[in-house]
């Protein structure tokens, strides 16, 4: 059996049941996820540790949960319901070393292990025959991640790591966990349907000016003061604008994740259309503001990235 969850750790959150505090991190604008065994908080963006308070910091309840199932924990669950099966982790945490990934390999390769639990690894490289069922946890979170090939990346990770089971002879079983199991990419999962799922996309993508129809190129901007990085990501896209004539620019806006490593995010996305000017002519537009905006003393210490194609 695998089971697939793309969130490694024990809990994402943790939260005090009678204030509703959840620990954050220091450096970035993201709560800490657990990690049970190092005992530990940490942040998946700067690394940031701490203990688990034994009582809420803010009112002193003792009732801190853990909410949420990383594959730490899914882990320790699946112990307790199959006390007999032998079950492995591979994630990022337990194939650190060469060993560490090689044995998790072999156990499940030779059949010793029963049931593996891990993050995208599993889904890769794997050519295993005796693999019965497979499990892929919160799919509603691959979906709704912000960024247009999130359906893309999850119709790709839960049609790889279904096509483990069975192989050979034997069919094997796929269970997929959502919130909402009528949602159209599910069917073209259920149906193999990979035209009929990249043609719906394509559509959408279109729609919405989107590569492969344009090419993008993100903006960020980046300061420890929150207010400086605001009103020079304010400066900067109403520059562009004047200058870059009839391409799309969208934002400035606050990402997702606002704050890493103690410096705060500005975006903006710049959409061109494939037969819209040269790529070269707009990267030194986007150089020549760049310099503009932070000949201004106040800004002069803004952070000005561009990244072509984004990942
Ligand atoms: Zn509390
Ligand atoms: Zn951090």
């Amino acid at each position: 059996m695998i089971l697939f969850q793309n969130r490694r750790g024990y809990s994402p959150l943790v939260q005090c049941e009678d204030c509703q505090w959840v620990p954050k991190c220091i450096n970035c604008a993201v709560s800490l996820t657990y990690h049970q065994y190092r005992h530990a908080l940490i942040c998946h963006y700067c690394g940031y540790r701490e203990e688990l308070p034994n009582q809420c910091p803010t009112c002193s309840s003792k009732r801190i949960l853990t909410l949420g199932y990383g594959t730490e924990k899914l882990e320790e669950e699946l112990k307790l319901h199959f006390p007999d099966a032998k079950i492995q982790r591979m994630d990022l945490d337990t194939t650190r070393s060469r060993s560490g990934y090689e044995n998790i390999m072999e156990g499940f390769e030779s059949g010793e292990t029963d049931i593996l639990v891990g993050t995208q690894m599993v889904t890769k490289g794997l050519d295993f025959d005796r693999v019965s069922l497979v499990g892929v946890f919160d799919t509603d979170r691959m979906m709704h991640f912000p960024d247009f090939r999130s359906y893309e990346r999850a119709f790709q990770l839960i049609t790889q790591v279904s096509g483990r089971a069975g192989r050979r002879e034997k069919r094997g079983k796929v269970i997929l966990q959502t919130s909402n199991p009528i949602h159209p990419l599910f069917k073209y999962v259920v149906e193999n349907n990979v035209i009929g799922f990249i043609e719906d996309q394509l559509r959408d993508r279109e729609e919405h000016l989107y590569p492969p129809y344009s090419r993008l190129i993100e903006i960020t901007l980046k300061h420890t003061d929150k207010k400086v990085v605001q009103a020079s990501a304010e400066i900067y896209v109403n520059q562009l604008n004047a200058s870059l004539k009839g391409i799309k620019i969208m934002g400035p806006g606050e990402p997702m994740i606002s704050k890493i490593r103690n410096e705060y995010l500005m975006l903006a996305l710049l959409k061109i259309r494939r037969n819209q000017g040269k790529l070269n002519e707009i990267k030194s537009v986007l150089q020549h503001v760049a310099s503009e905006v932070q000949q201004f003393k106040e800004y002069r210490n803004v952070k000005i990235v561009f990244d072509v194609d984004p990942a």
